[in-house]
């Protein structure tokens, strides 16, 4: 079975997109799944979350872009989170610019990642705060998106932005992509608001919107300056164990796709 290939994005940044990306690749990892796991952010968050130093990378994302690496070369293994990881840092800014003058500008990634397709089961890729070149190239790689937000009450604005970017690859460039869910992420349910606006998701996408909920859980804030995802760095903190159950709700979910 070829991988499955995941985008985790939302265009705001602070949403919670990398501690999303890198708790549901180690909780998948920890269920049994071969993950890869691909940052597009040049701040290289998700590669250093993962316990790969984004300053010594051989190679990074960006030389798989531009087409001087393949992914198989420039792919670290996180040995304590259990996954590979495609690692980005700050080269990949530049990126957006150069790709621009390049065929296929918006498919690299895909074109890229087909070589390993048969050696994992699940690619995240953790996409940067924008609906960049960068973005649309993890857009294009995809069958689908994850899109983590906050219960506020300008989450819902937000997301029909997000939402119609993805109608428009998914018309023009990738027939395949589609809205895999909404994830309700730093969750409080002692927020009367958040859990209105969690009621108003459910209205509006039916079961676009995942079961899991992840709570707010300090565990999973503190975990990055360990180098390693919160399901690691503290498996019995709730937050963790939400992750984990995130990770069955998307086996689960990928059978029916
Ligand atoms: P993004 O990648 O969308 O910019 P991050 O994943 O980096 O967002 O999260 C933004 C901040 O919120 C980080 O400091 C992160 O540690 C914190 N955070 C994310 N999810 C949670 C959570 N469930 N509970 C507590 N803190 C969280
Ligand atoms: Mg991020």
């Amino acid at each position: 079975m070829a991988a499955r290939v995941f985008c985790v994005a939302n265009q705001k940044g602070g949403v919670g997109k990398t501690t999303t990306a890198v708790n549901l690749a180690a909780g998948l990892a920890q269920v049994g799944q071969r993950v890869l796991l691909v940052d597009l952010d040049p701040q290289g968050n998700a590669t250093m979350g993962s316990g790969v130093d984004k300053r010594t990378l051989p190679a990074s994302v960006y030389e798989v872009l531009l087409g001087t690496a393949a992914v198989r070369d420039a792919v670290q293994r996180s040995a304590a989170a259990g996954y590979d990881v495609l690692g980005a840092n700050r080269e990949l800014a530049g990126a957006e610019v150069e790709l621009v003058s390049l065929e296929r500008r918006e498919h690299r990634l895909r074109d890229a990642l087909r070589a390993v397709a048969a050696d994992y089961d699940f690619v995240l890729i953790d996409c940067p705060p924008s609906l960049s070149l960068l973005t649309l190239n993890g857009l294009c790689a995809a069958h689908g998106v994850i899109v983590p937000m906050q219960c506020e009450y300008f989450a819902l604005e937000g997301l029909s932005d997000l939402v119609n970017s993805i109608k428009q690859v998914h018309a023009n460039l990738n027939r395949e992509l589609r809205l895999i869910g909404l994830l309700r992420v730093m969750f409080d349910p002692r927020m009367t608001l958040q859990q209105q606006v969690s009621d108003q998701l459910k209205a509006h996408f039916g079961d676009k919107v995942f079961d899991t909920v992840i709570p707010r859980n300090v565990r999973l804030a503190e975990a990055p300056s360990y180098g390693l995802p919160g399901v690691v760095f503290d498996p019995g903190s709730r937050g963790a164990k939400a992750f984990v159950e995130f990770a069955r709700e998307m086996v689960a979910r990928v059978d029916t796709l």
